[in-house]
């Protein structure tokens, strides 16, 4: 085989350099594993980048996407439609909540999120509140990387050097590990953050605010779960103000938290929704925006009669072939009830399985919600520059196990199929991935 050229391809949020020292690459996935150049197993604790909810290679998958692509692949979504996409725009709206029933489709969820900011700018200014522009957004909060979701980025690194709107105020974010380290699923304390929504209310005044964007459960920041009632005082807080309420469920949409979507799990319903990632089984880029259809109405409402109503959307806004992909993968999640096993004994099982790391002395927070986890070292940067949770992530690599590091943190998502012994699997190769490191 000719040697790889690794030169061209300037990879996504890597550091390049470090790379091309050390080329660590894949070249085969099948169910939570995934396979490196030399043949090694990765057990995949991250579905991918949170997307492969199914696991890898789901042939049914495959074979939708081959027959779409030789039926219909390519429609111009402007102006025209196709049925694949209008059936799995249903679907979609068969397991999201009622209140939002219309989607708006999108490749990726960067793009969810800009979109979700222009309906929603674009909704103040249908019912003329055209003042309404400022949004507020959370620390911690990961929201893609276009210019809108860089501007709510509560991850300084991600915001520095780049252009960003200046109408961004920041809540401050509920991870607190004085008062809730080591929490089961949601932490007892810390809802009253949710009062801070008030103070810059009433500094920026409702009349200026359009919208409040929100993770349910912080997911590339950390893996924070929210206070208990946390959320549901953000959306009595909004509907006091008279404020939209987004929920950015691009990592806890599909099956993550214990119900199709967390705004389900927490019994909390938003204004707007944002998804991505694992709508197709992480296949084929797609993402979506769930939206109330009394929003949709207004700007239906406030538009001439001859134009498109929303001057915004893509060439591959509901590609046929990803809508194919979608509706294989949701045949997939119903049979095999993916979209709530989270909540039942295997949520239960990856809980107690985390927490079984507790008597580790670097570590000094386990947190979990439904097939989410996250764990915290103790700092030490003149050690570990990049993060002790990076130094473990590496190690993990060599010891069989693709687990996310996040500064002094690490965070897992492993696909819903997940097995007992696959997380008693990861257990293993991650005790002693953290104790080769820390020794
Ligand atoms: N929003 C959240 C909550 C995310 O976690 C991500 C990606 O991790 C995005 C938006 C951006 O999604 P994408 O990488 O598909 O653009």
């Amino acid at each position: 085989m000719t040697e790889l050229n690794i030169d061209h391809w300037w990879q996504p949020f890597t550091n390049v350099r470090a790379f091309r020292n050390n080329p660590r690459m894949f070249t085969r996935a099948e169910g939570c594993f995934l396979y490196d150049d030399k043949g090694r197993d990765v057990l995949d604790i991250t579905a991918g980048l949170w997307c492969v909810g199914l696991g890898h290679a789901r042939a049914e998958i495959a074979d939708a996407i081959r027959e779409q692509s030789m039926t219909l692949d390519y429609a111009p979504p402007f102006q025209f439609g196709n049925p694949t996409t209008f059936q799995f725009a249903e679907k979609l709206a068969q397991h999201a909540p009622d209140e939002l029933s219309r989607i708006f489709f999108t490749n990726s969820g960067s793009e969810s999120v800009d979109s979700a900011i222009k309906i929603a700018f674009n909704y103040q200014i249908a019912r003329g509140k055209p003042a309404k522009t400022r949004m507020i957004s959370r620390q911690r909060g990961y929201h893609g990387i276009n210019v809108g979701g860089t501007s709510l980025q509560g991850l300084p690194n991600n915001r520095k050097g780049f252009p960003v709107l200046d109408t961004v105020d920041f809540l401050d974010d509920t991870l607190d590990l004085d008062q809730s380290a080591f929490s089961r699923g949601l932490p007892e304390v810390g809802a009253d953050k949710a009062e801070q929504l008030k103070t810059i209310i009433d500094e920026r005044g409702a009349d200026n605010i359009c919208a409040v964007i929100v993770e349910p459960v912080v997911g590339a920041g950390g893996m924070v779960p929210p206070p208990a009632g946390y959320l549901h005082r953000i959306r009595e807080i909004c509907d006091e103000a008279d404020i939209l309420l987004i929920f950015d469920e691009v990592v806890t949409g599909f099956g993550r938290t214990g119900s199709p979507f967390a705004a389900q799990t927490f019994g909390v319903i938003p204004d707007i929704m944002t998804t991505a990632k694992a709508i197709n089984g992480g296949t084929i880029p797609m993402g979506g925006v769930f939206i109330r259809p009394e929003i949709q109405q207004a700007i239906f409402d406030a538009a001439p009669t001859t134009m498109p109503e929303l001057m915004h959307g893509n060439t591959y806004s509901g590609s046929p072939v990803a809508a194919a992909a979608g509706l294989a993968a949701f045949k997939i999640f119903e049979r095999e009830g993916l979209l709530t096993r989270a909540s039942g004994p295997i949520g239960a099982y990856w809980e107690s399985a985390l927490h079984s790391l507790r008597d580790i002395d670097h570590i000094i927070d386990i947190r979990n919600c439904g097939l989410l986890g996250a764990v915290t070292f103790k700092s030490n940067a003149e050690k570990y520059p990049a993060g002790a949770g990076v130094a473990v992530h590496n190690k993990c690599f060599e010891n069989g196990l693709l687990a996310r590091g996040v500064g002094d943190g690490m965070v897992m998502s492993p696909p819903l199929t997940i097995s007992e012994s696959e997380i008693d699997l990861f257990i293993e190769r991650y005790r002693k991935s953290i104790i080769d490191v820390f020794g």
